[in-house]
């Protein structure tokens, strides 16, 4: 049993079942205490033959009463311990995917998913042990172990000495081993999380890996991670044997005492009378009284190894749990009911948290309600992180975006989210259903179905899913259909269009489509979104070549603002762009 604030609660929440399965493994404890009195009671009558064929199914009709109360008592613990334990569990895994799920990018830049994957596995299933088997093991060691020695005792002091002392060893020595099998579980589990995120992202990456032949190498590589982690957990085995090993020993030679002092004691006092005597009985019900002490023992040395390595995962579940959230609403938000799509960025410099410089320097510019913008600029200018501001994926100071007037910074983040629909660079598809991704972001009413008809004939990708066997049905990815980059592009603006959100980013996202179908896109984009802001990332001119305006980043800075054919006049970094542009153009067309 291990406390901690994340489980105290849990523990308060489900005291019902708590306190009723230990109620009733306390009276199993008691109960099966009762039977080797009642057997050692029943060979001595045997002995003297001092009972009779009704005498002895009496005996038998008692021992069989205990044997019903232990059968479905034992059930009930079990069913209301070690189901406390399992919703203790599930409570955590819940509370723990909820926090993971409001965390900021800066969180997961530091920490692999892989390895993540672990804190959800091993560790709960650790706790959940510390938690369920811990309580069992902890009362049992305390209860059982404490009866049965005061049973024992009152047969025979000298003897229950003789083999309660080793059990102060046990303590001890497990004691001393607790400390060393944490350490080492914590080695374990590091090596297995470092091994998850191998394995997560070698397999995600199988394309790559098979392309540029690497399969030796990295099977190399996780042949190394692999022993590395087997190494800790063989160490943590070894500490965990060498307990278990001892407790074994020790009880092996209690029993052999046992056995001699006992039948020395049962020889020694079979002339005295009656009440001084020890007799076989006695013996009898002493040695299964030890027996029934073995479990207690055992339990001891164990509840140190479930403990620790209880307290070490609940050490880390913690280490998650409190992650702050970085990115949260801040405290005087301004609700408001409508987002309608102007954007200002006044002055704007931004360095990610973990880089030596500002990624954007003084950055200023206004897209109005209904605008089509471009941002163009090369492939590293800082487009992508201009975007990630305006989604609120990192804080910023104040003053330096505004939609609608109000300062990014004061507007609730699920409003400004839900206001805009993104369709990012690398337009990642849940493995699910065609429709399921489409509708991700909507609600699900009536028409929905219409609607993601509706999206997909708009970013022009209705004809290639109803060529699909099962069409809307379709499932993608690992156990599914295998999509086209140009496909996934178009899915995930359909994604994006659903929302019919009042600023709608698209991240670079015609750049795998063929120029008629950008072409097809972008005049449906036209006639949807007249009233509604539209910015178009891209490296193409011919993406954003009709757009309203065009943002020209270079280096982290806005160099120009303005149409196609003002840029053109004036610009010479976009009239060299324009330039390359065609060269590639021709050099595509001549292959
Ligand atoms: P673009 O979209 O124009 O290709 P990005 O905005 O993606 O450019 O990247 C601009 C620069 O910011 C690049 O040098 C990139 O390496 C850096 N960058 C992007 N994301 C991060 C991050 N999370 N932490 C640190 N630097 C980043």
């Amino acid at each position: 049993m291990i406390f901690g604030k994340t489980l105290n609660k849990y523990y308060k929440k489900y005291f019902h079942m708590f306190a009723l399965g230990l109620i009733t493994l306390i009276i199993v404890d008691y109960v099966q205490l009762e039977i080797p009195n009642y057997i050692g009671s029943l060979i001595d009558e045997l002995k003297t033959q001092s009972i009779n064929q009704a005498g002895i199914l009496e005996y038998i009709v008692d021992i069989s009463i205990f044997v019903v109360i232990i059968i479905i008592g034992r059930f009930a613990w079990r069913l209301l311990i070690f189901g406390a334990s399992r919703k203790v569990d599930y409570g955590i895994r819940n509370e723990m995917f909820a926090h993971a799920e409001q965390l900021d990018a800066e969180f997961y830049s530091e920490h692999k998913t892989g390895g993540l994957m672990a804190y959800f596995t091993n560790d709960l299933e650790s706790v959940r042990r510390a938690v369920g088997p811990g309580m069992i093991m902890l009362v049992d060691a305390l209860f059982l172990g404490g009866l049965a020695f005061y049973h024992m005792f009152n047969l025979d002091v000298l003897l229950t000495l003789f083999a309660g002392i080793p059990l102060i060893f046990i303590a001890f020595f497990g004691a001393v081993m607790g400390r060393k099998l944490r350490n080492k579980f914590k080695k374990a589990q590091h090596a297995f999380e470092e091994l998850s995120d191998f394995t997560n992202e070698n397999l995600s990456g199988i394309g790559v890996v098979k392309a540029f032949v690497k399969e030796r190498t990295e099977i190399n590589e996780f042949l190394k991670a692999n022993e590395y982690a087997k190494d800790k957990n063989i160490d943590f085995v070894r500490i965990q044997a060498k307990l278990q090993v001892t407790i074994t020993v020790i009880v092996s030679t209690v029993f052999v005492v046992i056995l001699g002092y006992g039948g020395y004691l049962v020889q020694s006092t079979a002339g005295l009378p009656a009440e001084d005597q020890f007799t076989i009985g006695n013996l009898s019900t002493f040695i299964l009284l030890f027996n029934a002490l073995v479990w207690p023992m055992r339990a001891l040395g164990m509840i140190i190894n479930v403990r620790s390595r209880g307290k070490g995962s609940l050490q880390r579940i913690d280490y998650v749990l409190n992650q702050p959230i970085g990115v949260k609403d801040s405290e005087h938000t301004v609700d408001v009911d409508e987002i309608k799509g102007n954007i200002t960025f006044n002055n704007l410099t931004f360095q990610y948290p973990d880089a030596t410089e500002p990624v954007l320097e003084n950055i200023n510019f206004e897209i109005k309600q209904g605008e089509m913008v471009g941002v163009l600029g090369k492939t590293g200018s800082g487009k992508t992180s201009i975007l990630d501001l305006l989604l609120r994926i990192y804080n910023i100071d104040k003053g330096q975006i505004f939609i609608d007037g109000i300062d990014i910074m004061d507007l609730p983040i699920k409003k400004v989210r839900n206001s805009i629909g993104y369709v990012p660079q690398d337009g990642f598809l849940f493995s699910d259903s065609i429709s399921n991704n489409i509708a991700f972001g909507c609600r699900r009413d009536e028409e929905y179905f219409l609607q993601i008809q509706e999206a997909a004939k708009l970013s022009d990708v209705h004809d290639n899913i109803t060529e699909f066997k099962h069409g809307y049905d379709t499932v993608i990815g690992e156990r599914g259909v295998t999509l086209s980059g140009g496909q996934k592009q178009r899915l995930s603006i359909a994604r994006a269009l659903i929302k019919n959100p009042p600023i709608l980013i698209l991240d670079d996202s015609v750049s795998a489509v063929d120029t008629k179908t950008e072409e097809t896109i972008l005049s449906n984009l036209r006639s949807i979104r007249n009233n509604k802001t539209t910015i178009l990332i891209a490296h193409r001119i011919s993406t954003i070549k009709d757009a309203d305006k065009i943002i020209l980043v270079e280096d982290g800075k806005v160099v120009d603002v303005g149409t196609h054919e003002e840029l053109e006049e004036r610009s010479e970094f976009y009239r060299d762009l324009v330039y390359r542009q065609r060269l590639e153009d021709e050099i595509e067309v001549s292959k």
